[in-house]
């Protein structure tokens, strides 16, 4: 084995290293293959190695892969915005490009402080955000995820902007169902406001369908209505995070489209480039914009290669695959096919305390006692054995959960490419199940 310099996430695992990947199977060096039954981070949308995504970067590359974004603009850039505000809702039309979800939802969060600024109102400066939440790695993002693991280490920089329960039905922490509870957890975000004053917040900001921190959570109808109804007589943006879930993952363009409500501020990532290019944006409404286009017209953020040329036109390719291939049309037959085999494993594997999701997005929740819904000792760390006896069997699984003391348990996600088919959601299923009988 030669020496590796290469800074892993666990410095004493060793990893496949990978040679190529093709549809929804990733091959390793020494032949291996993979079901990318997690589309990565869910991310490969469309899966791997597909021609059309490639051909386009490389005729973009032939022409220019970057130009500095104060400089120029170019057509990939100016076509992918037209074509969001296109697709997305209400008058969501405005996009900045950045190169990471990260990225993307601390500008989401620099915005709406700035909206704010340019109406004259200089006090709102908080952003209010859910326990059991990702929003991103860098100090902005993280300060609004309520993610205790990846927090951890850096609290003393962070600000404390978690504030309230998340839609956890299967945790509830009012021990209610919905609809019935009232939408208590959507409540404490009234409470909150109350206690810290609306004078003093710009935004709140959640995740459609809650992802890396918890394992595709997906709220009871009607809690957005009441959330957005809770921002807008309260003067707050509403940031949806759709990092994760946007560009079709759970059918629509956006998952917040199931509950027919319209934020103020979105960001974009993962799906967008689909893989093949790092691109995320944060998508702003025309109300949002109108007092920083009347104001100071400059938004203070950005990166060296937002918006380059080579990612824009990666993303346009994704959004014309999906378009020709009518992709999301049938996101949810697959869905409830998807569903039902997981419903069924369920039945054989009691250790699945819950099978939950939308669209092409779900999480199994792993639980010690089902009747009690009682998690696992963490010192047995459940997940990582199912997502390496998984990587054993040939199935690619994305860890899940927060690391919250008997809040959030133990989970993965399945999400794999939106391309997938029936027959390869079947080997999907029998490869999962091989994965259980080892680890149960
Ligand atoms: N927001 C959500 C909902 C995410 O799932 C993630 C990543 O998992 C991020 C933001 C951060 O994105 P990135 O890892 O591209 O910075």
């Amino acid at each position: 084995m030669r020496p590796s310099y290469l800074i892993k996430p666990a410095l004493d695992e060793s990893y496949p290293e990978i040679d190529y990947g093709k549809g929804i199977y990733l091959f390793d060096q020494a032949g291996k293959r993979y079901l990318d039954a997690s589309s990565g981070a869910v991310t490969a949308n469309i899966g791997h190695g597909v021609p059309e995504i490639i051909l386009a970067m490389h005729e973009q590359s032939k022409r220019v892969s970057f130009v500095y974004r104060s400089q120029f603009t170019s057509e990939p850039a100016e076509k992918l915005a037209e074509k969001l505000a296109d697709l997305l809702p209400g008058d969501l039309n405005w996009s900045f490009f950045v190169n990471s979800g990260s990225e993307a939802t601390e500008t989401a969060l620099k915005i709406a402080i700035q909206y704010w600024q340019e109406k004259g109102i200089k006090s709102k400066t908080k952003i209010l955000s859910r326990w059991v939440s990702y929003h991103g790695i860098t100090l902005g993002a993280l300060s609004m995820s309520g993610h205790p693991g990846r927090r951890a280490r850096f609290v003393p920089l962070l600000e404390e902007f978690p504030t309230i329960s998340p839609p956890y039905c299967y945790r509830c922490p009012y021990q209610k169902s919905a609809p019935e509870c009232g939408f208590l957890c959507a409540i404490e975000l009234e409470t909150a406001i109350k206690r810290i004053g609306a004078d003093h917040i710009a935004a709140f900001i959640a995740e459609p369908v809650i992802g890396a921190a918890g394992g595709a959570i997906s709220p009871p109808e009607d809690y957005y209505k009441t959330i957005k109804r809770i921002c807008e007589e309260n003067h707050i943006l509403f940031i949806a995070d759709e990092v994760m879930t946007g560009f079709g993952r759970t059918g629509p363009m956006l998952a917040i489209e199931h509950w027919n409500t319209i934020p103020d501020i979105v960001a974009l990532g993962k799906g967008m480039g689909a893989g093949y290019a790092p691109i995320a944006a944060t998508v702003v409404s025309d109300h949002v914009m109108e007092p920083i286009l009347k104001g100071s017209k400059v938004i203070i953020s950005g990166h060296t290669l937002s918006a380059n040329p080579q990612s824009c036109a990666a993303a346009l390719a994704v959004l014309e695959y999906l378009d020709n291939h009518q992709i999301l049309k049938e996101v949810e037959s697959k869905s409830v096919y998807l569903k039902n085999k997981l419903d069924r494993l369920k039945t054989q594997f009691p250790f699945i305390g819950e099978v939950r999701g939308k669209g092409l997005l779900f999480g199994l929740e792993f639980v010690q006692f089902p009747a009690a819904k009682i998690p696992f000792d963490p010192s047995v760390k459940l997940t990582e054995l199912v997502v390496r006896t998984g990587r054993d069997h040939g199935i690619l699984l994305y860890p899940a959960g927060a690391g919250l003391d008997g809040l959030s348990g133990d989970a993965v996600i399945i999400a794999p490419p939106l391309t997938v088919t029936k027959r390869e959601i079947d080997e999907l299923i029998a490869l999962l199940q091989t994965t259980f009988i080892e680890v149960y």
